[in-house]
């Protein structure tokens, strides 16, 4: 304790009279909404703080019921009995009916001018909550993605140790789906490493003029044996001097990406057609295919990570639900950013906006 009883209660008294600006002010920067309430539980002091968590427009909050200001039994009955008990409460609490926002509250007991009272202070956790939950599910969504192909090795691994392995019609059989097992969960956690860096930061940006026209033709060229398996045309109409401002590497990544993409979401003998626009001083780069397009129920979340529209049917054709969660976030750190248009049945388009230098 720095201050002794009397001398903090007194402080905390102060707070209310105009006559200590200082101590006001001081409770006033606290980030923390402050409440201290009297014996009939009343609002005795409180800070800005509390002001705009609290106050709804309705003006001063001193000398109101704390039951006016936040309706929660489990709050009145924190104050009510630390005052009571003279104990110390932690508890958090949901606070709000259209804008919930969740507190951590401290209430502590404390003698203001020789009548009991109690303070608390509201700490506003909701956005620590909030990445705590998304930290959470794409945890479990890694273990689960991990799970899947891991699952398969080990039974795989056993049925070969059962016998199978003498049986010489299916025993390269079962090793390669272990490789492809293996291959997979290869991919995925690379895809983790490379998006857990690229949020970190910790990736450099080194912005060149790129010809496009010639890095989208030695994309097409890695990518033409997948694009041959399903007869899928790839095409582009982009001027051989056209150049964008960009990150060679990190361009070619997110075009691998989207090119990927729509190849293996096309329908067979589709098209891919990529084109190079200019609006106002932006470069924006469309890859469109021909496949059967995303409903717009999904348009709005395929960014967000392992959104997938059909599980089964992604993790067939070898997706990792991480893709376009990379190509945002590149797209963001060159000072750009990835849209999407997609016509049902039809096709899709994926837009990278990027400025010019
Ligand atoms: P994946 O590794 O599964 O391809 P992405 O993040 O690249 O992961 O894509 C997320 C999901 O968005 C895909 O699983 C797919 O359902 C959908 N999607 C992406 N691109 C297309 C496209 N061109 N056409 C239709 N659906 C697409």
């Amino acid at each position: 304790m720095i201050f002794s009883e009397t001398t903090f209660s007194s402080r905390v008294a102060s707070v209310r009279r105009p006559t200590n600006p200082i101590l006001q002010g001081i409770i006033d920067t606290a980030r923390e909404a402050v409440f201290v309430v009297d014996d009939a539980m009343r609002i005795k002091a409180s800070n800005q703080a509390a002001h705009l968590a609290f106050s709804r427009g309705n003006g001063s909050l001193e000398d109101r019921r704390l039951s006016e200001i936040i309706r929660d039994l489990r709050l009145h009955a924190a104050f009510r009995d630390s005052i009571d008990q003279q104990r110390v409460a932690d508890l958090r609490l949901e606070i709000g009916a259209t804008d919930k926002r969740t507190f951590d509250i401290h209430i502590a007991p404390f003698d203001l001018e020789g009548s009991r009272h109690a303070i608390g202070f509201f700490y506003d956790v909701t956005q620590v909550e909030r990445l705590e939950k998304v930290r959470q599910e794409f945890l479990s969504n890694i273990s689960h993605e991990l799970r899947t192909p891991l699952t398969s090795i080990m039974a795989f691994v056993e049925t070969l140790e059962d016998g199978a392995i003498d049986d010489s019609e299916n025993n390269r059989r079962f090793l390669n789906v272990i490789r492809r097992n293996a291959e997979r969960m290869h991919v995925l956690i690379a895809d983790i490493l490379e998006l857990s860096l690229i949020e970190s930061g910790n990736v450099s940006i080194d912005k060149s003029h790129v010809r496009l026209a010639h890095l989208v033709e030695e994309i097409f060229d890695s990518l033409s044996t997948k694009a041959g398996e399903r007869e899928i045309l790839l095409a582009h109409d982009i001027d051989p001097d056209s150049r964008v401002y960009a990150d060679l590497g990190r361009l070619e990544q997110m075009l691998t990406n989207l090119i990927d993409n729509a190849i293996k979401f096309n329908r067979s003998a589709g098209g891919v057609d990529v084109k190079l626009a200019r609006v106002g001083n932006r470069s924006v780069i469309s890859v469109a295919d021909t496949g059967e397009g995303i409903m717009a129920e999904h348009l709005g979340r395929i960014f967000e990570r392992f959104y997938r529209l059909d599980r089964g049917r992604t993790r067939e054709v070898g997706g990792t639900g991480l893709g376009l969660a990379i190509v945002k976030h590149l797209a963001r750190l060159q000072g750009g950013e990835v849209t999407v248009e997609s016509d049902l049945g039809l096709g899709t388009t994926f837009f990278i906006e990027l400025p010019e230098e």
